[in-house]
């Protein structure tokens, strides 16, 4: 049985949220609804999720020491990360010690933490399907993959998400520019680059996988478009044939009970007719998902709070036809966002305004999400919310 103590209190059950972006938000809202004492970690101060939370705490969450100092004086009983760039170390060792449950698990976090565990476990280990691969670390390595796998072929930085320093080689010698722009885009000062040779997919999804106290539970498959390393918007359920949609319910039930634990988790696949490949999997709800905010009665964030906390979920949840479409902002400043009565007069439509304290670059501040008869129309709602806001860099 599962008890809940009171925040602010000795009895409290208290959740150390590590990142505290728009994701994070959604499930700190989900687990204050709870009566959890939530405290909120970034790198900056007023990120969107501590604007929810009890309290906050702005560290570099890659520096060991300090990320040691935070979780022993905040003395969480659930560490819940919602990025990958972590000093993932000190999960490992807070979790041997019986400190804190991390979620879904350490090892989960550190495997997750750069493209090579991953995809190492995936299609070494797991034997999964994914496309062919090379690691390299120079760029005569570089230059040799791309011969070995041909072109074309998509160079990442195994250290990197939402597609930074990631590019396509077309040709053999687009290899050096690639090799430049990976080093730029890759989140530490590492070298190590993923080659992979180019799958032409029919569409991909999202299978977000929720393992809690009942089991595993499959949500309906996310269809989405990304663009220069971001999505843009996202629609559930994505017509599947049923060979695909069971063959990539088995990769995610596979992928996501090697990694154990409780909670969402995003299997990002590629889908070929009935063929699914594996490309990476998030141990938490995935950008995608915000479309489950219109699509489902319990969000992809309300359902990560209710796993963590070990309370069992129904095997199914219904799906009504939703899409999401992500708003940028590109320049320097504070967001203001206007048109919100134009956005919000388009039928069965919400905003998401995530109250990110600043831009610098090109940042998602914003979300729309809708739903429709059938996922077109929803699609063309979000869409329609979307262009009618208006953002200014102030
Ligand atoms: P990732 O950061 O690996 O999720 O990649 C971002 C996006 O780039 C994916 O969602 C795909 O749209 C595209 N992409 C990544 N890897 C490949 C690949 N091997 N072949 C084709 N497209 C890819």
């Amino acid at each position: 049985m599962t008890s809940l103590g009171t925040p602010l209190t000795a009895h409290a059950t208290r959740v150390l949220l590590l990142g505290s972006g728009e994701l994070g938000k959604e499930v700190a809202i989900e687990l204050m609804r709870l009566g959890v004492e939530v405290v909120a970690v970034d790198r900056y101060p007023d990120a969107p999720a501590m604007q929810v939370a009890h309290r906050s705490r702005v560290i570099d969450m890659l520096d060991a020491e300090a990320l040691r100092a935070v979780v022993a004086s905040e003395q969480p009983h659930l560490i819940v990360p919602e990025i990958e760039a972590l000093a993932t170390e000190v999960l490992v060792e807070v979790e041997a010690a019986g400190e804190a449950t991390v979620i879904p698990t350490a090892r989960a976090a550190r495997l997750t933490m750069d493209r090579e565990g991953i995809r190492t476990l995936a299609a070494e280990e797991l034997g999964l399907p994914t496309s062919p691969f090379r690691f390299v670390d120079s760029l005569a390595g570089l230059e040799s993959a791309v011969a070995e796998l041909g072109t074309p072929c998509v160079v990442k930085p195994v250290m990197s998400s939402s597609g930074k320093g990631q590019s396509v080689v077309r040709e053999p010698a687009d290899a050096s520019g690639a090799w430049d722009y990976a080093l730029a885009g890759g989140r530490a000062s590492g070298t190590r680059l993923i080659v992979e040779a180019f799958v032409e997919f029919d569409y991909e999804i999202t299978q977000l996988t929720v393992r809690h106290a009942g089991g595993t539970t499959f949500l309906d498959p996310i269809g989405h478009v990304q663009a220069d390393g971001d999505y843009r918007k996202s629609w559930q359920p994505q017509p599947m044939s049923d060979a695909a949609a069971a063959r990539a319910r088995e990769i995610a039930g596979q992928v996501t009970d090697a990694l154990g634990g409780y909670g969402v988790f995003g299997v990002e696949l590629f889908v070929r007719g009935d063929e699914v490949l594996f490309n990476e999997v998030s141990p938490r709800p995935h950008d995608t998902g915000l479309v489950t905010l219109a699509s489902q009665r319990l969000s992809e964030f309300a359902l990560h709070a209710r796993a963590i906390l070990g309370l069992p979920l129904p095997e199914h949840i219904e799906t009504v036809p939703a899409a999401s479409c992500a708003v940028l902002a590109e320049g320097n400043g504070v967001p203001i966002i206007g048109g919100i009565e134009q956005a919000l007069a388009v039928p069965e439509t919400d905003v998401r305004l995530f109250g990110k304290p600043r831009v610098d670059g090109r940042r998602r501040i914003a979300v729309t999400v809708a739903r429709g008869e059938s996922v077109e129309i929803a699609c063309d709602r979000a869409r329609a919310a979307a262009h009618a806001l208006t953002v200014e860099l102030a």
